[in-house]
């Protein structure tokens, strides 16, 4: 299966709230960006108008991808609060 295919079997159950915050005051010192590229549900993106990496939690896999190359520790990562997140069919 490719990276697409995962939301075929993929749902969701969002929360209200946000389960990981990105410190913004912390990216100042991260060229490399990789949150932006290496998110397989592309929850990050870099604004040009804000000038800062905008975060959008809905669609988030759970995979910690972004809390391993965020080497700023920028990112106030949790899981969400139970019986929301993501839903994997067949788990
Ligand atoms: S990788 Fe970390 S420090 Fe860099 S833009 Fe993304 S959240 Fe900010
Ligand atoms: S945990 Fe994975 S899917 Fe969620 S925002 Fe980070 S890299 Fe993206």
């Amino acid at each position: 299966m490719n990276i697409e295919g995962i939301f075929d079997v993929t749902s969701y159950r969002v929360n209200t709230e946000a389960h990981i915050r990105v410190v913004h005051e912390r990216c100042a010192g991260c060229s490399v960006r990789a949150c932006t590229f290496a998110c397989p549900a592309r929850c990050y993106t870099w604004s040009e108008e804000r000038e800062r990496v905008e975060f959008a939690y809905e669609a988030c896999l759970e995979c910690g991808t972004c809390l391993v190359l965020c080497d700023q520790g920028a990112l106030d990562w949790h899981y969400p609060r139970g019986g929301f997140g993501v839903r994997f069919r067949g788990t």
